[in-house]
């Protein structure tokens, strides 16, 4: 049977693609090449340039493969612009997501795996954070995201549609063939990356003033390709007939903005021109996964947990893509 994935030319769900095919899957992807790169997609993935609130172009992917699953990875993920513009998250995360998901149901389709984030859950009220923490966002994104979980228990419950709901913490690294390739960029690994090879002057530290051991805040960051083994193991506990939950993926130890760039500095030997500047709004101090659910249910076990080896697959990747 084959995978319905939506945002297969993104970052997280090209290279999910790649580790499909590799465990003898048939991958088709469907990307309105918004924010994905088409030459992302693998040459031997059926590909349809389109949105997936696109009923007749979902209809017609879907009787044209035999399809029993969908991996959702497309939606709008600019947590900044989500407070400036929440129609824009709204609408594209939610309403283009239930569209989706009617096609689906009319086609029978029983299992979903979707890209939700640990920010469902908000300000932290106690770190490691469990699937069981309270569920509060600090903005739309994190609505966005919350939202489709609900909407996915109430489709279990009613249609019995099978879903994981995938919590990442920060995805991170590369793989020989895939990279974080975002336009705007404003994640911490490539722009520390981006300043190391020179394409920026400066990096700025949002926030010193923490309550950390370093004054900068801590994020758990966690390699792309363990979140894309996390992909397959959760199609597989579905289809086991495993029942719908939800799962953190992180590595569960966190690293702060200062460690980062220490060892960016140690894996490129190059100079990291760091500016302390103000917080940036809303952004928790510490956010660090408990994955043990992951672990124990899907039998999911990172490979690449310390930050160098991380940093250090993003940093062969942005060199090889400047050469
Ligand atoms: N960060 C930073 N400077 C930057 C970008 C990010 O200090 O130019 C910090 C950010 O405040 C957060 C951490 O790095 O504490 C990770 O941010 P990122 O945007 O990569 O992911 P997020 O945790 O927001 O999903």
């Amino acid at each position: 049977m084959s995978v319905l994935v939506t945002g297969g030319a993104g970052y997280i769900g090209s290279v999910t693609t790649d580790a499909l095919l590799r465990s003898g899957e048939t991958p088709v992807v469907i990307d309105n090449l918004v924010y994905g790169h088409r030459e992302a997609v693998h040459s031997d993935v059926p590909f349809y340039e389109g949105d997936i609130g696109d009923k007749e172009l979902v209809g017609k992917i879907l009787s044209e493969h035999k399809i029993d699953a969908c991996m959702h990875f497309s939606a709008y993920a600019y947590v900044g612009e989500s407070v400036e513009d929440p129609k824009k998250y709204f609408a594209n995360n939610v309403v283009q997501t239930v569209r989706l998901l009617d096609v689906l149901l009319e086609h029978n389709i029983k299992y979903f795996v979707f890209s939700s984030t640990c920010a469902t859950y908000g300000e932290p009220q106690y770190v490691p954070i469990d699937e069981a923490h309270p569920q509060q966002p600090t903005n739309p994104y994190g609505w966005s995201k919350l939202m489709v979980e609900q909407i996915l228990r109430s489709y279990d419950t009613a249609y019995g549609l099978r879903f994981a709901a995938l919590r990442y913490f920060n995805a991170s690294g590369a793989t020989d063939t895939h990279g974080e390739d975002h336009e705007p960029e404003t994640h911490l690994i490539p722009l520390v990356l981006y300043n190391a090879l020179g394409r920026i002057p400066n990096i700025s530290i949002f926030g010193t003033d923490y309550p950390t051991p370093d004054g900068t805040a801590i994020r758990d960051y966690i390699h792309v390709s363990d979140l894309a083994d996390a992909h397959i193991l959760a199609l597989n506990h579905l289809r086991n007939g495993g029942t719908s939950d939800a799962f953190n993926l992180g590595n569960g130890s966190g690293y702060s903005v200062q460690e980062v760039i220490d060892a960016a500095r140690r894996v490129t030997g190059r100079e990291i021109n760091a500016v302390r500047s103000p917080r940036r709004a809303g952004d928790p101090s510490r956010l660090v996964a408990n994955a043990e659910k992951a672990r124990a249910i899907l039998g999911w076990q990172p490979k690449i947990s310390d930050i160098e080896a991380i940093i250090e697959t993003a940093w062969k990747w942005h060199t090889r893509m400047t050469d």
